[in-house]
């Protein structure tokens, strides 16, 4: 069974056909700036990369082309569009509804619709891939992953608020969490790497890209995670600050600053780029930083503390912990980050072994030495296949 996994951004279609169930990929790819005029789409294939440049208008013209694609000639994997199965979509928000991922029917997208307000930035192209791929694949089910699904075992006392408690009645202000399915996805790698059962762990994962979040994970169930309301709160990100106190915002705004700007200002032009004043980028930090650019070493510096803090909370919070997990960019490839945050953690049970740690790279690998009490783990992620696999399990 052939399933199209696609990941829609307000300006980019993410897509990967899969063979299930075993979860080979046949084609990768993805269609860029859409709506504007250099738009293009790259597909990798048996090991080859197809480019094609060209006015793509809209979703719809990107979905249409991602399908002319899988079947060209020059790059195409299938013979015919009717060998798609199903198609399965990552989406940002679900809200307190949606629990696990779903077969798209009118409900679903009347939801994803009503919770836009919760993720303004992602549910409308979100919604705008589901709809691209129902015109052009009318005939198949089309499956929706919710980005918040896995943290909706958050129990209330880690999801509510400490304000009005109309707030949370009124308008459901709570802590939802994000980035559920890559923290599920390790979570059940972790729990497989150390020979126990998916609802047998407890273990801390932390998902270090552009965005950062970390999870408390208990029994293979998420119990804490950073991430709030919305993808702003917790770790310090590329872009975004994480926490702070929010009476800073009313200062700011005393001092003239409007609504608009001081979104702009927490979303886009904090975190590594705000404090380093040079890149939003680890890579480049830490060429700075060795460098002797100081203000890069601070950003490094404060990104590493905060990991490092809500591992502490986020033990306290589990019982007992089996293993911290590392993940997303940062956390697969940064060696020198993941040797930063863990300093000094032995007294929660962790030792690093720097020279696993060095050669554990963008690779599934234990970097503690055999004593450690505690283990910690470098597992990549895969949002693409936990979509996949997902989807197969609703449909196939
Ligand atoms: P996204 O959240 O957009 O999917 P990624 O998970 O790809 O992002 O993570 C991007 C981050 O990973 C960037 O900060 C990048 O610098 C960092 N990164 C990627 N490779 C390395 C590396 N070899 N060393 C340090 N950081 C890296």
């Amino acid at each position: 069974m052939k399933i199209l996994v696609v990941n829609c951004g307000s300006s980019s279609i993410k897509y990967q056909l899969y063979q299930m169930p075993e979860g080979t990929v046949l084609a990768k790819g993805m269609v860029e700036r859409i709506g504007e005029e250099n738009s293009k789409l790259s597909q990798d294939f048996d090991g080859k990369t197809h480019t094609v440049e060209t006015a793509i208008a809209n979703h719809e013209v990107g979905m249409a082309l991602i399908l002319d694609t899988l079947v060209s000639k020059e790059a195409g994997v299938i013979a015919d569009i009717n060998e798609i199965s199903a198609a399965g979509h990552r989406v940002v928000h679900g809200g307190e509804e949606f629990t696990g991922s779903v077969v798209i029917d009118d409900k679903v997208i009347a939801s994803i619709e009503n919770f836009a307000d919760l993720a303004p930035l992602h549910n409308p192209p979100n919604l705008t891939g589901i709809q691209a791929s129902q015109h052009k694949l009318p005939d198949i089910p089309q499956v929706a992953c919710f980005d918040t699904a896995f943290h909706a075992t958050i129990p209330e006392v880690a999801y509510t608020y400490a304000l009005p408690h109309e707030l949370y009645e009124k308008y459901r202000v709570r802590r939802y969490g994000f980035h559920g399915t890559s923290h599920r996805y390790v979570a059940r790698r972790a729990a497989a790497l150390l020979g126990k059962g998916k609802y047998d762990v407890n273990v801390i994962t932390t998902h270090l890209g552009n965005g950062c979040s970390m999870a408390a994970v208990k029994n293979g169930r998420s119990v804490d995670t950073s991430m709030g309301m919305t993808p702003l709160e917790g770790l310090v990100m590329g872009t975004r600050s994480g926490d702070f106190d929010p009476a800073i915002l009313f200062y700011l705004a005393d001092k003239g600053y409007d609504i608009k700007q001081m979104n702009t200002l927490c979303n886009k032009k904090s975190g590594l780029i705000g404090i380093s004043g040079v890149s939003n980028d680890m890579r480049n930090l830490t060429e700075k930083a060795e460098q002797g650019d100081v203000r890069a070493q601070l950003a490094i510096d404060i990104f590493c503390y905060r990991v490092k803090k809500y591992i502490g909370t986020y033990t306290a919070v589990l019982d007992t912990l089996d293993a911290v997990v590392f993940t997303g960019g940062i956390g697969e490839n940064a060696v020198s980050a993941r040797a930063q945050i863990c300093d000094g953690l032995t007294q929660i049970g962790i030792e690093i072994d720097p020279q696993k740690n060095a050669a554990t790279v963008r690779k599934e690998g234990d970097i503690t030495t055999d004593d450690s009490r505690a283990k910690v783990l470098v597992i990549p992620t895969n949002e693409e296949a936990a979509i996949a696999a997902d989807t197969y399990e609703l449909v196939g």
